[in-house]
Order: C-alpha cells, then structure tokens, then sequence
C-alpha cells in the first residue's frame, strides 16, 4: 500500500529554515551567528535594530547638540595630522551656518588622508561630543560627494544591529535583509487572534517587523527612536506575551507534579503562642495563604515580598513547623553566611524550646561535623536545616524534605532554586513525582507589574505592614567633606548607649580592595574615638571571624561597627540607630534601602547618614533624594524602575526579563493586563498556538531549568 505523502512543509516552518539557505551564508558565517543563539530564518526576523541612523535629514553644524547623532554635510577647511602620543588625524568642516566641526581619526590610511583636500564635500554620519575645538565626532561614518554625486539622501531610516562578533555591521545587515525577503504571507506568520490586534490598533506581525527593519519614508521617526512606534509595541506585546506563556508553562508542569500535604497545625500554634510579640495581621494573612497552599497535595510555589524589617523569617519558621509536624524536614537557605547564621540562631531560640531539631549546613562545616550533619539530614533526625549555597551541594541528601525555603532569593538564581527543590526524598504518586514545597523571600520588593511579569510561575504575596513601634529612619545626604562631624555624632549616640553601623563602599572593587578600605577607616576611627569598642566586619575575614564579631556587635559588646555591604542582607540588630554610608552615590536604591534596613529595627529613633562626594550625577542626585523623603520600600521599588529599568532591576540572572529584544517593560508595562489575560485564554483555548507563540520567541533551549 502507497505511504501517505509526507505534508508539504508548512509554512510556519520557513521560519526555521537554516541560515545556510542565505547567500553569503557559509558555514563560518552560520557558526559566528549561531554563537549567538541565531540559528534560522525567524531568528534573523527578531534580531531588531538597537537603534536607527537617521541619514534623511542634513543638520546645519550650528545646531548640532552633543550627544545627539547625526548627519552633516560641510566642505573641509582644514587637516592636522598628530603622532605626538599616537597617529591621529583631525579634519575640521565646515557649512553655511557658520560653525566648524572637527572629525577625528585615530585609524586611517594615507589615502584616506589625501582624500582630505581642502575644499572637499563631506557628508558624515555620528555623535558630536565636546573636544578641544568645539564638538568633535570621532571615527564618524562619512562619504565624499564629487560632481557626480548629487549627494541624495536616504529616504529610511537605516537599522543598526547588535554587533555580532566576527560579522561586519554591513554583512549583517545584508542577511538579515536576505532573510526578511523570506518573510512569509501575513496569514502564515501570524499568531495573535485579528480581534486583540484590531482592538489594539496593532499591525501585523509580517507588517510590524518590516516596519521595525525597514521603517519606510513617511514613518514616524521619533516614535521608533523612541520604542513607541505601534509596530514596536505590536513586537513587543507578542514578547512579552511569549515569556509570560513560557512561565505558566512551567508553573503548569510544576502543579503536575505532586507534593506531601503538610495540615497538622499543632506544633506551629505552639510557637505561635511561645513567641515573644504577636503576628502583625499582615503576617498573620500571609501565613493563611502558605497553609492552605501546604494542605494541597500539589507543591506550593510563593514567593513573599516583604520590606526590610517586615518579619518574614518567623513567618516561614511557622510554616517550617507544618513539614515537621508531618514527620517531614524543612530547610532554609540564605545567601550569605552571616544571614543563615542568624537564621540558625534565631530558628534555634524559638525552635528547640519546642523539641525541634535545628541542624546547621555551611561551607565551613568541614570533616567529621559535616559527616555527622549530613548523616542527621539524611536519616530526617535533623528536622529543619539551616545553611547557605552548601544545602545544594552534592552529597546533601534529606531524608524526607517537604518543605524548601530560599530568603532573599533574588541573590540567587532560579537554578539554585530550582536545585534545592531537586532535594526531595522523591517518590511518585500515580504519575506525578513528589516534590517539596517551595517558599521563597524577598526584601527587594519589586512593583506589582513587573511582579505579576517577573513571576507568573509563582503566586506572590505581600506582608505590606511592620511590626508595631518602629518608627522611620531619618535619612539626610552630606557631602563627603563633612565627614568629621560624624565622628561626634556616633560618639553622642553610643554615649546613650546606641550602636552604629558605618559602611565602606568603593565601586569596581575586589573584595580584597574593600577590605583593605575598610581596614583603614576601621583604624581611622578606632584612632578618633577611642572610648569606644569598634568592630571590623568584611568579607575577606575568616568566618569564625566574623561570625564573633557580629555575635559581639548584636550583644551589645561593640560600639561602632565597620562593615562592608556583607552586612547588607537581613542583619538584625534593634539597637543600632545610626548608620554611615561611604559613597553613597555610588550605590542603587535597592542596596541602599538594604541597607538603611540595618537600623530602625528598635523603638529608638534611628537615623542614616549618606555620604556623597561631588559633583553628584542626575540619577545619583534623585537617588539620594528618594532615600531622603521615603521609607517604603514599595515608593523605592517603583523609583528604581524609574531610574534604572526593569532588566537591571530584576537582575539578569533570575529571570530572562532582562533579555528582552523589543519589550521594555518600563515602556510597555501597560499592555501587561492584556498580555495576561490573552495569555490565559490561549493556554486555555489554543495551547498548540501558545506553544508556537514560545518557540518563536523564548526558543527550545528555555532559559530556565526544565520545571
Ligand atoms: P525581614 O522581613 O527583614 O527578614 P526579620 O524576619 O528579620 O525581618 O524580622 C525583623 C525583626 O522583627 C526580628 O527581630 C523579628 O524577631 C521581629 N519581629 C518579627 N515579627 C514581629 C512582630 N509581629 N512583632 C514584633 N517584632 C517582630
Ligand atoms: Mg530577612
């Protein structure tokens, strides 16, 4: 019997048609582009221009504003030719309005030079920037108009692609214009249902990226300088709509998987009622949330924003107490050792009252002790573990892990996460393997659209509420020249008993650097004030080091404090009221509101002092000034967005936000609803287009562990 014939390839899959198709192509070529993740026809498709060069229009030299590309057409006046400290070439031009623009050289042949004639017709293409003579464009793009060259400009905006290595910028753009003429008809392209993009005004997808390549006369220039263009913003949408499709995805692959129900109560009612202060109502309803989640048989995935000070680590200590009572073990891993030792304190002191078994899990448990820990975890005797990045390791293996919790889990990848989950006993339930719950913290809140973005695999809530009795940190910016005062102000708050943090920043700092700096302000001071007990903390010291030190320092037994930023994350000493930062222009909101965190933890009125040398940069300014007039960590959150961006925000490493191709999610984050809701409908209505919608735009090799 006659086989079937095979389908005609489908259309959609042009897309994934080899680069090798191309003319000029060969298999160097595909090899340099597929160093970077460029593999196919689609791929070349989505690998927008990063900026356009807007040769349409001449720009007198008088108007020329430095920073601000562009093009010029001006005759030459006058060649220099330097060897003082390397070969350097200086043409000066000039137009009919008067001004003079010098272009520089620091690569040129000799007969590049002698096309300089004075009295020749230039047209070039770049950035002005001041210079020695007025602004100057280094290295710029240019051309000779003769006689013959009438000298017509362009009438688009020419793309500029991310540079790939090995590939000149006019190749590239020569194969990416190759591959758009296999752009295939609108109906095979396209994805998004015609309605959403009606009701959007959005082109299509065919539409929108010959757009965004090759943006015809007429376009709105300014729009797709600017990102706002709506073929932009189509791209943008289809992005973000793929990432937010591609976490769902994984959260749905994790609901597949099942989990132990963790519902006896008794044992965290007894260190409810064993605690020293009782649950603001904020922790009270996150902690409801997280026991309902355990009372499934599916794995919990939360995440807990909480500001600095908020009180999360009793919160996941209630929960740690759910797997316990079940027979089951719980961990919590922090990213610093200093944190998970106070974890490991504070989980013992409220803990072992109970009869629970704490055990301890770092790098510097070595030898015999590290045998006998894992032994513990692994016979399930230890019944929560405490430790840093070594929980992870191999050769860690739990007995019956039910219940994984990671603070501050944006100092950790999602692979790490991931990896502790890996830590179950294992198991399988019908079809579905046993995982632990996962519990993750996080004092770096981040706003609720790019929460909802950022962490659609996860459910997220909020305790949104301090402890009662602390009352805000008084914040004030002095320039670094005033420093002496300071010296006063700290022996006044430690005369009434207070502590004082002062923290030693330098940028592009080794570790080693920072300790040396610390090291001299730690003499400096002990030299100034020496009726107080000052303490060193840095993160080229010894554990045990540092660990004593600030074991002496939360005792009361040291004054002042000289730290590094080690102390950054989670360090709790009610006490200490005052706080120095060195540099403080230096640092990002999220850091320095970290950092802040370290004081107004008691009833005193605590206060920061941020050291600034000038001149001050604009961001650094508004930085300072935000810090000043705002507490919340929230208002922070939202103003760092502001300033810096989603993708340094978030940080590269856990999440792919920060790879986004066209989305910005500062720019874009309105279409967000519409990206969720849409994505709903489609894995609900159309998971086979949702699937496609993925593979277009995250790719096969998903970013993320496979969930
Ligand atoms: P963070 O959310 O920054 O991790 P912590 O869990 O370290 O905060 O809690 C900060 C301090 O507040 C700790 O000393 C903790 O014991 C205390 N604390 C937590 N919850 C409460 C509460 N409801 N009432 C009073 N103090 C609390
Ligand atoms: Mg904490």
């Amino acid at each position: 019997m006659a086989r079937a014939k095979a389908p005609a390839p489908a259309l959609a899959a042009v897309g994934e048609t080899p680069l090798t198709v191309l003319s000029g192509c060969g298999p160097r070529v595909a090899e340099k582009l597929a160093a970077r993740g460029l593999a196919c026809l689609q791929d070349l498709w989505l690998q927008l221009p990063r900026q356009y060069e807007d040769r349409t229009r001449l720009t007198p030299i008088r108007a020329l504003q430095p920073g601000v590309a562009a093009q010029v057409e001006g005759r030459v006046e006058a060649v220099e030719r330097g060897f003082r400290y390397r070969p350097m070439l200086r043409v000066a031009i000039g137009d009919d309005s008067g001004a003079t623009l010098v272009l520089r050289f620091f690569h040129f042949r000799a007969a590049q030079v002698a096309q300089f004639e004075p009295g020749a017709r230039l047209r070039c293409y770049g950035t002005p920037r001041p210079g020695q003579h007025g602004l100057e464009i280094v290295h710029p793009s240019y051309r000779l108009l003769d006689a013959a060259d009438g000298g017509a400009l362009g009438d688009q905006l020419d793309p500029v692609y991310p540079a790939i290595e090995g590939i000149g910028p006019a190749s590239l753009r020569r194969l990416i214009g190759l591959a758009l003429d296999r752009l295939p008809s609108d109906d095979a392209l396209e994805l998004l249902p015609r309605a959403l993009r009606d009701s959007l005004q959005l082109p299509s997808l065919r539409e929108a990226l010959l757009t965004v390549h090759r943006p015809a006369q007429g376009s709105d220039i300014a729009a797709l300088l600017a990102g706002l263009h709506p073929a932009q913003r189509r791209l943008a949408l289809e992005e973000l709509l793929a990432h937010h499709l591609s976490l769902r995805r994984q959260r749905i692959a994790q609901q597949a998987h099942a989990a132990p129900v963790l519902e006896r109560m008794a044992l965290a009612e007894k260190l409810r009622g064993a605690l020293p202060f009782a649950l603001t109502g904020a922790q009270q309803r996150v902690f409801e949330q997280i026991r309902v989640d355990l009372g499934k048989p599916h794995p919990m995935l939360r995440l807990v924003q909480g500001d600095v000070g908020s009180g999360k680590t009793v919160v996941a200590a209630l929960a740690a107490m759910l797997a316990v009572d079940t027979g089951k073990q719980a961990a919590l891993m922090a990213p610093t050792e200093l944190l998970a030792e106070q974890h490991l304190n504070n989980l013992r002191g409220w803990l072992e009252p109970l009869g629970v078994r704490v055990a301890w899990l770092a790098g510097k448990v070595t030898g015999r002790a590290r045998a006998h820990v894992l032994a513990e975890v692994a016979s399930g005797e230890a019944q929560v573990v405490v430790g840093t990045h070594a929980l992870m390791q191999e050769g860690v293996a739990f007995g019956d892990l039910a219940l994984a919790i990671v603070d501050e889990q944006h100092r950790f990848g999602v692979h790490q996460r991931l990896a502790l989950r890996d830590k179950g006993a294992g198991g399988i339930v019908g079809e579905a393997a046993i995982v632990p719950h996962q519990l993750v913290m996080t004092a770096t809140p981040i706003p609720r659209t790019l929460a909802m973005a950022a962490y659609a695999d996860l459910d997220v809530s909020a305790i949104d509420e301090l402890p009662p009795g602390r009352t805000p940190v008084q914040t004030v910016a002095l320039s670094a020249e005033r420093r002496p005062e300071l010296v006063e102000r700290i022996r006044a708050a430690c005369a009434e008993g207070r502590q004082a943090y002062w923290v030693c920043t330098i940028i592009d700092e080794s570790d080693e650097v920072v300790a040396q700096a610390a090291q001299g302000t730690f003499e400096a001071l002990s030299a100034q004030l020496p009726r107080l007990r000052v303490g060193l903390v840095h993160g080229r010291m010894k554990a045990t080091d540092k660990q004593a030190t600030m074991r002496a320092f939360k005792d009361g037994a040291i004054d002042l404090l000289v730290a590094t930023t080690v102390i950054e994350v989670g360090v709790d000493v009610p006490n200490a009221s005052l706080m120095i930062v060195e540099n403080a222009e230096r640092l990002g909101l999220a850091q320095l509101h970290q950092l802040r965190g370290r004081v107004g933890r008691g009833s005193a009125v605590s206060s920061c002092v941020l050291l600034y040398r000038s001149p001050l940069s604009i961001m650094a300014r508004q930085r300072l000034e935000t810090m000043r007039e705002t507490n919340d960590g929230f208002v922070i959150a939202e103003k760092d967005l502001e300033l810096r961006g989603p993708g340094e925000l978030l940080g590269t490493r856990q999440t792919g936000l920060a790879g986004f191709r066209v989305a910005d999610l500062a720019r874009d984050a309105d279409l967000l609803p519409q990206v969720q809701e849409l994505g709903e409908r489609l894995l609900r209505e159309s998971p086979e287009i949702a699937e496609r919608i993925v593979a277009r735009w995250v790719g096969g090799a998903a970013r993320y562990a496979s969930a």
